[in-house]
C-alpha cells in the first residue's frame, strides 16, 4: 500500500491528509510538522483571534481527534531537515527517519527578513505563526503603541485588529503606497483614507533605515516612536529542503497542475510552489492563500489515489479590516485597463482589471455580487461590455457583451 508522507502541517498539508482519505486512500499517512500544534488556519492570526473574538479550537483545521479517527500519523514539533530521492527516505532533525513512497512538501512561507541595523533585535515581531501572534497580541493594548514596518495585507489587518483592541498604530511603507504590490491604486487609496479615518497614521515613500530602542528610525533622521515593532514586508517560499534534494524551484518548488515536482514520486503544495495558473494561460505564480492551499491539496491528493484531476479554479483571496470585507479573483497581470462599479465613497465597489473585452481580475469591497459575478466571468473567459459593467443597476448576470 502506497505510503503518503507529508511535510509541514499546515492548511495545505493539513488539508491534504483529509482529502487522502476523503478520495479513498487506505495505505498509511504521516502528516509531520514542526510547530507544536495540530494544523490551523493563519488568517485569524491578524484578525479575529487578534482582536480576542475567536479562541484557539476555531483555528484548528480539524479537531484533534480527527487525525487518530481517519488513521492519519500526527507527528508535532518535528523539523525536515533533509530528503533522500534514492532511498525516498526523509530524515529529521531528532534523528528519525520516515520512509515513503509519495511524498508531499507543504512547508509554507516564512517572513522576510531586513538587513539594516537593528533588524536582528529580539524583540522585533513578525506575524506568520501562533507563537508570533501571542508575542503580537501579549503588545497591544489601549495606551500602546504599534509600528508596523511593511503596508501589506497582513500588515493593514494588523493594524486595524490593533485599534479595536484600543492601540495606537502606524504604518510605514517604502512605497508610495499600501498594497503597491498586489493591488490597484484604487484600493490602495480607499485603504489608506479608510485607515486614517480609524485613526491608524500611514507613512508612505518611507525608508526604514534601522530599529532601535525607541522605534523605527526612517531616512532623514526621523525617529517613528512605538513601544512594539511588527516587520512585514512579505513572505519567501520556505524551498531550502527541495532545492537541496535537487528538484526544480525557481521563487518556490515548480509544479505541474497536479502539484508534481520535478520528481514524480514528490508533490509540493502551497504557499512554497511556483504553479501554473490554467484559468490565467498557465502563467507561472506564486500564490499565498487559503483557496491556493485548498486547491494544491485537492490536486496532489488526486494525482496520488488516480482519481481525476479537480478542475481548475479561478485563484482568489479575501481580507478583512474593520467593517470591509475585501475579496479578489484572477490576477491582474496582462490586463490593460481597470473600471470601478459602485460607489468608493460608501466603501461598497469594485474594481474590475479588463484584458481587452475580458475581466481578469476583480477586488470586490463589500461587494459579493461583484465577486462572485466577476469571477465566474474570469473561469469563463467571457467578454463583457464595459458599459453595463459600470453600471450597477445592470446584473453581474447581465454584463457579457
Ligand atoms: P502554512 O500554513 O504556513 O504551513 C506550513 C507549515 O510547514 C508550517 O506549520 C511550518 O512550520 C511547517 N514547516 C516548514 N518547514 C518545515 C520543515 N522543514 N519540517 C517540518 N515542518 C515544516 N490567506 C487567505 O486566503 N486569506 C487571508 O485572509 C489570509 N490571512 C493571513 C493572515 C496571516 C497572519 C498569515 C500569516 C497568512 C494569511 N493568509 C491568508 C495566507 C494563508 O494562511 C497561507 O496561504 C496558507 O496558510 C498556506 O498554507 P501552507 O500549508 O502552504 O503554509
Amino acid at each position: 500500500m502506497t505510503k503518503v508522507l507529508i511535510i509541514g502541517a499546515g492548511h495545505a498539508g493539513g488539508s491534504a491528509a483529509a482529502f487522502l482519505r476523503q478520495y479513498g486512500h487506505e495505505g498509511p499517512i504521516v502528516l509531520a510538522g514542526e510547530e507544536p500544534a495540530a494544523p490551523y488556519q493563519r488568517p485569524p492570526l491578524s484578525k479575529a483571534w487578534l482582536k480576542g473574538e475567536a479562541g484557539l479550537e476555531d483555528l484548528l483545521l480539524r479537531p484533534e481527534s480527527f487525525y487518530g479517527e481517519q488513521n492519519i500519523e500526527l507527528r508535532t514539533g518535528v523539523t525536515a531537515t533533509a530528503i533522500d530521492r534514492e532511498a525516498k527516505t526523509v530524515t529529521f532533525a531528532d534523528g528519525t527517519v520516515e520512509s515513503y513512497d509519495a511524498l508531499i512538501l507543504a512547508t509554507g512561507s516564512t517572513a522576510r527578513r531586513l538587513t539594516i541595523p537593528g533588524a536582528d533585535r529580539p524583540d522585533l515581531l513578525e506575524l506568520r505563526t501562533l507563537a508570533h501572534a501571542e508575542a503580537l497580541k501579549a503588545a497591544l493594548g489601549p495606551g500602546r503603541r504599534l509600528a508596523i514596518v511593511g503596508g501589506g495585507y497582513v500588515g493593514l489587518e494588523a493594524a486595524a485588529s490593533a485599534r479595536a483592541l484600543g492601540a495606537d498604530a502606524v504604518v510605514i511603507e517604502r512605497t508610495d503606497r499600501v498594497l503597491a504590490r498586489v493591488a490597484s491604486k484604487t484600493l490602495s487609496d480607499f485603504f489608506t483614507a479608510y485607515h486614517r479615518k480609524h485613526g491608524v497614521e500611514i507613512l508612505t515613500s518611507a525608508e526604514v533605515t534601522g530599529f532601535e530602542d525607541d522605534g523605527v528610525r526612517l531616512a532623514g533622521g526621523r525617529l517613528v516612536e512605538a513601544d512594539a515593532v511588527l516587520v512585514g514586508v512579505g513572505a519567501l517560499a520556505c524551498d531550502a529542503l527541495a532545492r537541496a534534494a535537487g528538484l526544480s524551484c525557481d521563487n518556490g518548488v515548480v509544479v505541474d497542475e497536479s502539484a508534481r515536482t520535478s520528481d514524480p514520486a514528490i508533490y509540493a503544495i502551497g504557499d512554497m510552489t511556483h504553479r501554473p495558473i490554467p484559468v490565467h494561460d498557465g502563467r507561472m505564480h506564486r500564490l499565498e492563500s487559503v483557496p491556493n492551499a485548498l486547491e494544491q491539496a485537492r490536486q496532489a491528493a488526486a494525482a496520488i489515489v488516480g482519481r481525476a484531476a479537480p478542475t481548475p479554479e479561478v485563484p482568489w483571496f479575501w481580507s478583512d479590516q474593520y467593517d470591509l470585507k475585501l475579496q479578489i479573483a484572477g490576477l491582474p497581470d496582462g490586463a490593460d485597463r481597470q473600471v470601478v462599479r459602485g460607489d468608493v465613497e460608501a466603501a461598497s465597489f469594485a474594481v474590475f482589471h479588463l484584458a481587452g473585452d475580458r475581466i481578469v481580475c476583480v477586488e470586490a469591497v463589500n461587494a459579493p455580487a461583484e465577486f462572485m459575478g466577476g469571477r465566474l466571468l474570469i473561469g469563463k473567459k467571457a467578454a463583457v461590455d464595459p458599459e453595463r459593467l459600470v453600471d450597477p443597476a445592470v446584473p453581474m448576470k447581465a454584463v457579457t457583451a
